[in-house]
């Protein structure tokens, strides 16, 4: 490895950190979802409510939502749900 690679190297390790809190600064994505599944009335998802009855406090976004979660209407998992909007 020359100099120059271990430098750049050494930079990017240096660096790991701030792109990590410039992630956790990332806006949440508090989209509403919606239930793709057609005989679903359908259920929409919405993080401002979140899903009480099924322990979603309100304020949680999709995509904190645990995977064993499921559409409290037709029993359909997360994949089945697209954003909106
Ligand atoms: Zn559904």
């Amino acid at each position: 490895m020359t100099d120059l690679a271990r430098r750049t190297v050494l930079a990017g390790l240096a660096a790991a950190p701030l792109s990590l809190s410039a992630d956790g600064a990332r806006a949440q994505d508090m989209r509403r979802y919606i239930c793709t599944t057609p005989d679903c009335r359908p259920y929409i998802y919405n993080p401002a409510d979140g899903d009480p009855d099924s322990g979603i406090p309100p304020g949680t976004s999709f995509a904190d939502i645990p995977d064993d979660w499921y559409c409290p209407v037709c029993g359909s998992t997360k994949t089945s749900f697209i954003p909106l909007g």
